[in-house]
Protein backbone atom coordinates (compact mmCIF):
# COMPACT_ATOMS: atom_id res chain seq x y z
CA UNK A 1 0.00 0.00 0.00
CA UNK A 2 1.07 3.71 -0.22
CA UNK A 3 0.37 4.12 3.59
CA UNK A 4 2.41 7.80 4.65
CA UNK A 5 5.83 7.33 6.44
CA UNK A 6 5.98 7.40 10.34
CA UNK A 7 8.66 8.18 12.10
CA UNK A 8 9.52 6.25 15.32
CA UNK A 9 11.65 7.84 17.86
CA UNK A 10 13.81 5.96 20.06
CA UNK A 11 11.22 5.52 23.23
CA UNK A 12 8.83 3.66 20.33
CA UNK A 13 6.45 6.70 19.74
CA UNK A 14 5.36 7.08 16.55
CA UNK A 15 5.34 9.89 15.12
CA UNK A 16 2.70 11.43 12.41
CA UNK A 17 4.57 12.65 9.01
CA UNK A 18 5.98 16.10 9.08
CA UNK A 19 5.88 16.30 13.00
CA UNK A 20 9.30 18.22 14.93
CA UNK A 21 11.10 21.10 13.38
CA UNK A 22 11.73 21.22 9.90
CA UNK A 23 15.42 21.03 8.64
CA UNK A 24 16.86 24.43 7.11
CA UNK A 25 16.79 27.93 7.79
CA UNK A 26 13.73 30.31 8.21
CA UNK A 27 11.92 29.25 10.85
CA UNK A 28 8.69 31.99 10.98
CA UNK A 29 9.06 34.70 13.29
CA UNK A 30 6.05 33.97 15.59
CA UNK A 31 7.96 30.50 16.32
CA UNK A 32 10.03 32.72 18.78
CA UNK A 33 9.57 34.84 21.93
CA UNK A 34 10.07 38.46 20.38
CA UNK A 35 9.23 42.55 20.87
CA UNK A 36 9.73 42.90 17.53
CA UNK A 37 13.38 43.49 17.07
CA UNK A 38 13.89 40.23 15.05
CA UNK A 39 15.91 39.31 12.29
CA UNK A 40 12.82 38.36 10.00
CA UNK A 41 12.50 34.96 8.33
CA UNK A 42 13.79 35.70 5.12
CA UNK A 43 16.71 37.75 6.36
CA UNK A 44 17.66 34.79 9.04
CA UNK A 45 17.50 31.92 6.65
CA UNK A 46 19.44 34.46 4.07
CA UNK A 47 21.77 35.12 7.52
CA UNK A 48 22.30 31.29 8.57
CA UNK A 49 23.18 30.27 4.90
CA UNK A 50 25.80 33.29 4.94
CA UNK A 51 27.28 31.48 8.41
CA UNK A 52 27.25 28.15 7.38
CA UNK A 53 26.67 25.74 10.35
CA UNK A 54 29.05 22.92 10.64
CA UNK A 55 27.90 20.02 13.68
CA UNK A 56 29.88 21.77 16.72
CA UNK A 57 30.97 25.26 15.99
CA UNK A 58 30.59 27.84 18.39
CA UNK A 59 28.66 31.33 17.32
CA UNK A 60 28.83 34.47 18.92
CA UNK A 61 25.42 36.21 18.12
CA UNK A 62 26.32 39.64 19.00
CA UNK A 63 23.04 41.77 19.43
CA UNK A 64 20.98 38.54 20.04
CA UNK A 65 17.40 40.37 20.02
CA UNK A 66 15.16 37.46 20.70
CA UNK A 67 18.34 34.86 20.21
CA UNK A 68 16.42 33.67 16.73
CA UNK A 69 19.97 33.58 14.79
CA UNK A 70 21.72 31.00 17.43
CA UNK A 71 18.87 28.61 17.99
CA UNK A 72 18.83 28.25 14.04
CA UNK A 73 22.21 27.58 14.30
CA UNK A 74 22.13 25.41 17.29
CA UNK A 75 19.10 23.63 15.47
CA UNK A 76 21.65 23.14 12.50
CA UNK A 77 24.28 20.91 14.94
CA UNK A 78 26.20 23.69 16.36
CA UNK A 79 26.35 25.50 19.83
CA UNK A 80 26.25 29.46 20.67
CA UNK A 81 26.46 32.23 22.87
CA UNK A 82 24.25 35.12 22.71
CA UNK A 83 25.49 38.59 23.77
CA UNK A 84 22.55 41.02 24.30
CA UNK A 85 22.55 44.11 26.72
CA UNK A 86 18.91 44.43 27.26
CA UNK A 87 17.50 42.70 29.84
CA UNK A 88 13.72 42.09 28.64
CA UNK A 89 15.41 41.03 26.07
CA UNK A 90 17.73 38.47 27.97
CA UNK A 91 14.29 37.20 29.02
CA UNK A 92 13.27 36.42 25.67
CA UNK A 93 15.72 34.51 24.82
CA UNK A 94 16.03 32.29 27.43
CA UNK A 95 12.37 31.65 27.01
CA UNK A 96 13.34 30.96 23.04
CA UNK A 97 16.10 28.48 24.34
CA UNK A 98 13.87 27.03 27.13
CA UNK A 99 11.05 26.13 24.38
CA UNK A 100 13.44 24.52 21.68
CA UNK A 101 14.73 22.63 24.24
CA UNK A 102 18.80 24.08 23.54
CA UNK A 103 19.89 24.40 27.59
CA UNK A 104 22.81 21.81 27.00
CA UNK A 105 24.06 24.30 23.47
CA UNK A 106 23.19 27.78 23.76
CA UNK A 107 23.54 30.40 26.41
CA UNK A 108 22.26 34.08 26.59
CA UNK A 109 24.85 36.52 28.31
CA UNK A 110 23.56 39.89 29.43
CA UNK A 111 26.18 42.00 28.19
CA UNK A 112 27.25 44.55 25.50
CA UNK A 113 30.05 44.32 22.98
CA UNK A 114 32.83 44.80 22.98
CA UNK A 115 33.31 44.29 26.53
CA UNK A 116 31.59 41.28 27.30
CA UNK A 117 33.32 39.38 24.32
CA UNK A 118 36.17 38.83 26.20
CA UNK A 119 34.86 36.35 28.66
CA UNK A 120 33.18 34.72 25.48
CA UNK A 121 34.28 30.78 24.33
CA UNK A 122 36.48 30.83 21.04
CA UNK A 123 34.22 31.56 17.73
CA UNK A 124 34.17 29.05 14.95
CA UNK A 125 31.31 32.04 13.67
CA UNK A 126 30.38 34.92 14.37
CA UNK A 127 26.92 37.53 13.67
CA UNK A 128 26.60 40.78 14.28
CA UNK A 129 23.24 41.67 14.21
CA UNK A 130 23.03 44.60 16.81
CA UNK A 131 25.53 46.82 18.37
CA UNK A 132 28.50 46.77 15.31
CA UNK A 133 31.18 49.45 15.25
CA UNK A 134 34.84 49.78 14.47
CA UNK A 135 35.30 48.97 18.07
CA UNK A 136 33.68 45.72 18.34
CA UNK A 137 35.18 44.96 15.08
CA UNK A 138 38.42 45.15 16.35
CA UNK A 139 38.11 43.52 19.27
CA UNK A 140 36.69 40.01 17.13
CA UNK A 141 38.93 36.82 17.36
CA UNK A 142 39.49 35.52 13.35
CA UNK A 143 36.24 33.65 12.64
CA UNK A 144 33.95 33.51 9.82
CA UNK A 145 32.06 36.96 9.98
CA UNK A 146 28.29 38.00 8.88
CA UNK A 147 27.14 41.75 10.29
CA UNK A 148 23.46 43.26 9.08
CA UNK A 149 22.81 46.77 8.82
CA UNK A 150 19.81 48.89 8.57
CA UNK A 151 21.31 52.01 9.93
CA UNK A 152 23.30 54.45 7.71
CA UNK A 153 25.84 54.71 9.97
CA UNK A 154 26.27 50.66 10.39
CA UNK A 155 26.31 50.37 6.05
CA UNK A 156 28.90 52.85 5.88
CA UNK A 157 31.03 50.50 8.22
CA UNK A 158 30.09 47.65 6.31
CA UNK A 159 30.70 49.20 3.21
CA UNK A 160 34.62 50.28 4.17
CA UNK A 161 35.12 47.01 5.62
CA UNK A 162 34.01 45.20 2.69
CA UNK A 163 36.51 47.69 0.71
CA UNK A 164 39.52 47.29 2.94
CA UNK A 165 38.65 42.84 3.64
CA UNK A 166 37.01 42.31 0.88
CA UNK A 167 34.76 38.94 1.55
CA UNK A 168 30.58 39.73 -0.10
CA UNK A 169 28.34 42.74 0.35
CA UNK A 170 25.05 42.01 -0.37
CA UNK A 171 21.72 44.30 -0.40
CA UNK A 172 18.33 42.98 1.02
CA UNK A 173 15.42 43.97 0.18
CA UNK A 174 11.87 42.16 0.47
CA UNK A 175 8.34 42.87 0.11
CA UNK A 176 5.72 40.87 1.16
CA UNK A 177 1.78 41.16 0.01
CA UNK A 178 0.09 42.67 2.89
CA UNK A 179 -3.83 44.22 2.59
CA UNK A 180 -4.53 47.80 0.73
CA UNK A 181 -7.45 48.88 1.49
CA UNK A 182 -9.87 46.00 -0.10
CA UNK A 183 -6.89 44.57 -1.87
CA UNK A 184 -3.38 43.74 -1.42
CA UNK A 185 -0.11 45.73 -2.12
CA UNK A 186 3.25 44.46 -1.95
CA UNK A 187 5.03 45.97 1.52
CA UNK A 188 8.24 46.83 1.60
CA UNK A 189 10.41 46.05 4.82
CA UNK A 190 13.54 48.09 5.50
CA UNK A 191 16.41 47.04 3.52
CA UNK A 192 18.91 45.10 4.84
CA UNK A 193 22.99 45.32 3.96
CA UNK A 194 24.51 42.11 4.64
CA UNK A 195 28.62 41.59 4.49
CA UNK A 196 30.04 38.38 4.91
CA UNK A 197 33.87 37.21 4.74
CA UNK A 198 35.54 35.56 4.28
N1 LIG B 1 19.23 39.04 15.44
C1 LIG B 1 18.25 39.43 16.46
C2 LIG B 1 17.78 40.87 16.31
C3 LIG B 1 18.86 41.86 16.63
S1 LIG B 1 18.22 43.48 17.03
C4 LIG B 1 17.04 38.50 16.37
O1 LIG B 1 16.89 37.78 15.40
O2 LIG B 1 16.22 38.54 17.28
C5 LIG B 1 19.72 44.22 17.60
C6 LIG B 1 20.06 43.94 19.06
O3 LIG B 1 21.37 44.41 19.30
C7 LIG B 1 19.14 44.64 20.05
O4 LIG B 1 18.49 43.70 20.87
C8 LIG B 1 20.10 45.52 20.85
O5 LIG B 1 19.76 45.58 22.24
C9 LIG B 1 21.44 44.80 20.65
N2 LIG B 1 22.65 45.61 20.85
C10 LIG B 1 22.79 46.95 20.66
N3 LIG B 1 24.05 47.33 20.95
C11 LIG B 1 24.72 46.21 21.33
C12 LIG B 1 26.07 45.94 21.76
N4 LIG B 1 26.99 46.91 21.84
N5 LIG B 1 26.41 44.66 22.07
C13 LIG B 1 25.50 43.68 21.98
N6 LIG B 1 24.22 43.87 21.59
C14 LIG B 1 23.85 45.11 21.26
Amino acid sequence: DCAAPVAVALDGAKLPPGAGLPRGFGLPDDSFAHDGQITRRAVRAMTLAALGPRAGEMLWDIGGGSGSVGVEWCLNGGRAVTLEPRADRIANIAANIDAFGLARWMRAVHGAAPGALADLPPPDAIFIGGGASAAVIDALPPARLVANAVTLETEALLVALHAARGGSLTRIALEEAAPLGRMRGWTPARSVTQWSWP
